[in-house]
């Protein structure tokens, strides 16, 4: 099955009990035993609820796994992934991750003996000099946020098979639709739902897929044990916005490149950071590793007060966090996402003061340029 007819038919469909065409929301705690132990699958929400396994069943079938978690959000589900690990363990990771990641890993799990070394996963040698005796994972997200730093994952995971390390990828940005790292080499992908698969700014969610029998079990007890699940309600919402996903990525995918060849024709934008631009220095892996390059970018207008100036006078654009969803959201990172983050390190980053950066929505591309022509003029 093609990747669109996968995203219509993919996991349960409809509901085996009435025929429903949607799988309907399961609003149940409990479930009725006929005698001690014998029950229909479902004891109890938990560890188990059907529109929840519904999505589950859909993630693992659309990224090509065997397995699907889905959590109360993108949090939920990397801090699950990171409890398979033991006290002691060391990750090394992407140094340009999400800062909830970041902040996770380095102000949470380290209280619990989990280390993580922070590197430029671009750079082979960078993760392989990190690497060290007790070293269990790499964790990396490509194309990372805001500068569409783009990794090769399959480079990566011939570092994580040769020396028996899982690798986990957050494909947030690129989506199952536009690439699926299980099939690259990773072991474990995970997602913000909460962005491109949900898609339309209503529900937080985090989902995790597995393409191993044993792993998925883990993963399961800690899904069971932890708690961190996804209530029926917003897993029902989450599976309505993901069957549109084929049709929203092809959209703002071609409102992306038209943007971004856009912006780069401009004299007064230093910079635009974009995958599918042949000037993005990660373009040639990206197109190798997916089928397209999705609707993030962000490009450089020279200084904070430009910054500022552009956001007060863009309507069309939503100032928001977040991303992904069917309205363009704008930001500057260097004041929002990224503020908590030292200048210096920010500079070093090359996270400038005047980089604004665009989830480009599903509006008529032509409104959407005139109106950063007048913000920008
Ligand atoms: C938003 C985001 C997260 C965190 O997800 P929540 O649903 O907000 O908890 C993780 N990774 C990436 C790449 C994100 O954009």
């Amino acid at each position: 099955m093609r990747m669109k007819t996968r995203l219509i038919h993919g996991g349960v469909d409809g509901d085996p009990a009435t025929g429903a065409v949607s799988v309907p929301i399961y609003q149940v705690s409990t479930y009725k035993q006929e005698a001690v132990g014998k029950h229909k699958g479902y004891e109890y929400s938990r560890t188990g609820n059907p529109t929840r396994f519904a999505v589950e069943q859909y993630i693992a079938d659309i990224e090509g796994g065997i397995r699907g978690f889905a959590f109360g959000s993108g949090m939920a589900a990397i801090s699950s992934v990171v409890m398979l690990f033991d006290k002691g363990a060391h990750f090394v990771v992407g140094n340009d991750v999400y800062g909830g990641t970041f902040r996770v890993l380095s102000k949470v799990f380290n209280r619990f003996g989990i280390e993580a070394t922070f590197v430029n996963t671009t750079d082979t040698n960078a993760i392989k000099a990190a690497i060290r005796p007790n070293t269990k994972a790499i964790m990396l997200e490509t194309p990372s946020n805001p500068l569409l730093t783009v990794t090769d994952i399959a480079a990566v995971s011939e570092i994580t098979q040769d020396q028996n390390l899982y690798l986990i990828v957050d494909n947030t940005f690129m989506t199952p639709y536009w690439q699926n790292p299980l099939e690259l080499g990773a072991d474990i992908v995970v997602h913000s739902a909460t962005k491109y698969l949900g898609g339309h700014s209503d529900v937080v969610a985090g989902l995790a897929v597995v393409k191993d029998q044993a792993l998925g079990d883990e993963l399961h007890f800690v899904q069971n044990s932890v708690g961190a699940i996804l209530g029926p309600q917003d897993s029902w919402i989450l599976l309505r916005g993901m069957k549109t996903l084929g049709v929203r990525m092809e959209e703002h995918e071609k409102n992306a490149r038209r943007i971004a060849a856009w912006l780069s024709e401009r004299k007064d934008i230093t910079k635009v950071f974009y995958p599918g631009l042949t000037s993005h220095p990660g373009h040639d892996i990206a197109a190798r590793q997916g089928r397209g390059f999705g609707g993030m970018m962000s490009f450089d207008v020279g200084s904070l007060e430009r910054a500022n100036q552009v956001l007060s006078r863009v309507k069309l654009f939503t100032l928001a966090e977040s991303l992904g969803a069917v309205e363009s959201l704008i930001s500057v990172p260097a004041q929002m996402t990224h503020a908590s983050i030292p200048a210096e390190r920010r500079a070093e980053l090359g996270i400038t003061d005047g980089l604004i950066r665009i989830s480009v929505g599903l509006e008529d591309v032509e409104d959407l340029i005139e109106e950063l022509e007048r913000a920008l003029s």
